[in-house]
């Protein structure tokens, strides 16, 4: 993947000319940053006028938008009802087994407030936290939007995580609430989802002090044996149903917080970070609306991630919403029943702008063309990526078959911890190179510094820093100020800048490409190697699928390179000889030094929810150890198929 020789792709006439975004805004941001977040943040409503655009005399602590006041889900439904809006639909959603809902905003508001009131009831208080462990339901976002209208701090936790990762995470937030549904569906099959959570909370003395009430909505109804707490459980039918759909809402402090969210654990134990309330929405409505270059009452949006994840949170629900857009909302696996349900979904309601991670693209490369193709995707005007590098093979894939050959690609770079994406293109200004973010959005400064903190040179990686605050930023990770000023801002204390663990690079022409964690940066024997560029070198062969790429302690040369396959459909496993020609694909792209030392061809790799390959586990797995923490895997079992397999 060398950067020198990437074809880029300039927006085409027609898109320019229609775009949200414009060269100029860079000017508008870099001649005043602080002012033009000012003028950003008026995208919403505000209760109370701010004062101060920034704070940051108490670094790392930021505050922005300093005196204002306002509610996050008044700007996310109210305003559009009471702007003559009620009757368009915010969410289309689509059960795994194929039921549908449509919700108009003047729906999505009566279903606010109902639970609003019914948290208000039972005597919840605006700072006190509520735990949403549920699947892909209208509740859940229902849920989240009736917490923020009331100051109540949010804590979603995956619904295919174990009862073992809700306890912690209950007990880490201390939530009063628990919301869950009697069970869910995986993979067309019904299964339990509330029994995880009695397993979670427990009983007598090991019971979890803090849960006062666990609301439960019925999805399922297949276990008639439900286990039910007397005075603890409630059903959502009993409860929120029965309330009345007029609610009275008050503003908020700009700083007050808006959620806890654990992230992703893929580099060790999950922290919990805290988003504030008009900081983050503020960012993430401004990048919905310039990044997606949505267009109110036109474009039908579908962000593909699940709401466990920071995607899901800023990308399904805040950003859209505040944005008065029409999204989808798909409960289930894209192959259930059958891996046509994606492209059904954006055929029958239009989708225009789909919005998934790389990972998902190389599965249906793997499934193969002939099923987008068997479908009328014409809708889709513009594509996003998020999550991880996504490998130029896998790039051209989506806007190729997916994107009719001309729609746009945003490669977004952004982290639970940034609350909403910093770098990436803008459609219609951005000419794209395929897997390059390109560059910091305005109002965002990033850079790429040496170990001192000197700026890198042009083809020569870096440690990936952000040097300014910015409004969507982390305000700590809770109740622990020690591991957020250590983890992020230890590194380069003396300049301030946020530490993001990602290396990166620049092009010749200032292009940023994203290298993956610093710590997946293998060393062997002196030389720098990325795991995201060998990786990406191994899915370039037409055989292989999904690709993972470790740095394993090796006597002789520091790390030895160990690769992890999956194979296309139908591919046939040749064994030494699919090695050997893998070695020399890594060889040609990359360098001979790159060559994998050991190549195992593997049935399944081990993934997070948000779909991202937990490589510290596959290091644990090629060095010989003990697993590290897999609470936040979602399939654990995948490291017997693994170790069979092993070479
Ligand atoms: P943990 O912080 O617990 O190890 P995590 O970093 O996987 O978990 P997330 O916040 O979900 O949790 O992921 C952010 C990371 O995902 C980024 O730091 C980066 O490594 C990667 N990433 C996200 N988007 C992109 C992208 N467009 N290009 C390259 N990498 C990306
Ligand atoms: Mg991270």
């Amino acid at each position: 993947m060398s950067s020198t020789t990437v074809q880029a792709f300039p927006p085409s006439e027609e898109f320019a000319a229609q775009a949200n975004a414009n060269a100029e805004i860079y000017d508008r941001a870099d001649a005043d940053r602080l002012e033009f977040w000012a003028e950003q943040a008026r995208r919403l409503d505000w209760a109370t006028d701010f004062t101060d655009t920034l704070d940051w005399s108490n670094a790392p602590f930021a505050k922005w938008f300093v005196g204002g006041k306002l509610n996050v889900s008044v700007n996310c439904v109210d305003r559009h009802v009471a702007a003559g809006k009620g009757d368009r639909v915010a969410i289309h959603w689509v059960g795994e087994p194929g039921d549908t809902r449509d919700l108009t905003y003047s729906q999505l508001l009566a279903e606010v407030s109902k639970a609003a009131n019914y948290f208000t009831s039972i005597g919840l208080q605006a700072g006190d936290r509520v735990a949403i462990y549920m699947p892909m339901v209208p509740e859940a976002l229902i849920s989240m939007l009736a917490c923020a209208r009331l100051g109540l701090t949010h804590s979603v936790v995956f619904a295919g995580f174990s009862s073992g990762a809700l306890r912690s995470r209950v007990d880490d937030a201390e939530a009063k609430l628990v919301i869950t549904t009697d069970g869910q569906y995986r993979r067309g099959e019904p299964a339990p989802l509330k029994t995880n959570v009695d397993e979670a909370l427990g009983t007598g003395d090991d019971a979890a002090k803090s849960v006062e009430k666990v609301l439960v909505v019925r999805r399922t109804n297949h276990d008639p044996g439900l286990n039910w707490v007397e005075g603890r459980d409630v059903w959502w039918e009993d409860t929120v149903e029965q309330q009345s759909d007029v609610h009275e809402p008050e503003a908020f402090d700009s700083e007050h917080p808006l959620f806890l969210l654990y992230t992703s654990g893929t580099t060790g134990k999950p922290k919990g970070i805290v988003h504030s309330s008009g900081g983050y929405l503020t960012q993430v409505s401004y990048t919905f609306h310039y990044v997606f270059d949505h267009k109110e009452g036109r474009d039908v949006f579908w962000c593909g991630a699940d709401i466990g994840w920071v995607t899901g949170h800023s990308y399904l629900v805040y950003g859209p919403l505040s944005n008065g857009a029409t999204e989808v909302v798909y409960e289930g696996t894209p192959n259930s029943p059958n891996e046509h349900r994606h492209f059904e979904i954006i055929e029958k309601y239009g989708v225009t702008i789909y919005y998934i991670a790389p990972t998902l693209i190389r599965t249906f490369m793997k499934w193969g063309q002939q099923i987008p193709e068997a479908h009328d995707l014409s809708s889709v005007r513009l594509l996003g990526s998020v999550g991880e590098p996504i490998n130029p093979e896998a790039w051209k894939w989506f806007r190729d078959v997916i994107g009719g050959g001309k729609a746009p690609i945003v490669d977004t770079w952004w982290q639970t911890e940034t609350g909403a994406i910093m770098i990436s293109p803008l459609p219609g200004v951005t000419a794209t190179k395929p897997g390059s973010a390109m560059k910091p959005l305005p109002g965002i400064s990033a850079n790429i510094v040496d170990d001192q903190g000197n700026p890198v040179g042009a083809g020569e990686q870096g440690y990936l820093v952000l040097d300014q605050p910015w409004p969507a930023m982390l305000r700590g990770i809770w109740g622990d100020e020690e591991r957020f000023r250590d983890t992020y801002w230890s590194r380069f204390a003396e300049q301030g800048w946020y530490f993001a663990g990602d290396g990166a690079r620049y092009d010749e022409d200032h292009a940023l490409w994203v290298l993956g964690r610093v710590d997946d940066v293998m060393n062997v024997s002196g030389h720098r190697i990325s795991t995201a560029e060998v990786e990406s070198a191994l899915v370039g062969h037409s055989g292989v699928a999904e690709a993972a790429v470790i740095g394993a302690a090796d006597e002789t040369t520091g790390q030895g390179i160990v690769a992890f396959v999956i194979l296309r459909e139908g591919v046939e496993n040749t064994g030494d000889e699919l090695i050997a020609e893998l070695r020399q694909q890594v060889s040609v792209e990359i360098s001979p030094i790159a060559k994998p030392r050991e190549i195992n061809v593997v049935p399944e790799l081990p993934k997070t929810r948000s779909g991202k390959i937990m490589r510290r586990l596959l290091k644990d797995v090629a060095e010989g150890r003990e697993l590290g923490d897999t609470s936040t895997l979602v399939d654990p079992s995948v490291f017997e198929a693994i170790r069979s397999k092993k070479a």
